[in-house]
């Protein structure tokens, strides 16, 4: 079982209800398709320009996460009937998961639902030195 903790926009907070993440959390595919037994513990809403986004992520893995999955539509956007790599809601998505992979030790994996084609979700993983694991 892999405990994770999601992390979406506010941009999208009262527009998209999650479903697709959830969706492909529960089916274990698109984002999620390479982790045993997905199972969410907990959601957060980054707000910009994400100054809290290190410390809600700390709570996060308080509750059991062990891996940090950041919103399709972070850096993605619809265009056309598909998903397309970006402009998504976030322009500084990589610094925000580097951020967090730094300061918590998880790994932060980029995409949830509707992978753009030939998207392969980017993960940042907790630098090796990292002492609380
Ligand atoms: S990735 Fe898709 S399903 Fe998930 S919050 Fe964004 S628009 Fe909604």
């Amino acid at each position: 079982m892999t405990k994770i903790g999601l992390i979406r926009c506010e941009k999208n907070e009262t527009r998209c209800p999650l479903t697709g993440c959830l969706t492909s959390l529960h089916n274990a595919a698109q984002g999620f398709a390479d982790l045993a037994q997905p199972e969410l513990i907990g959601v957060f809403t980054c707000h910009c320009p994400g100054d809290h986004i290190a410390d809600m992520a700390k709570i996060l893995k308080s509750k059991g996460a062990e891996v940090i999955s950041w919103c399709t539509c972070a850096f993605a956007r619809r265009e056309g009937g598909a998903w397309v790599l970006g402009g998504g809601f976030c322009d500084h998505l990589d610094e925000l998961a580097q951020r967090v992979a730094r300061e918590t030790g998880l790994p932060c994996i980029l995409g949830t639902a509707h992978l753009p084609q030939g998207y392969v979700p980017q993960t940042f993983d907790a630098p090796q030195d990292h002492a609380d694991g």
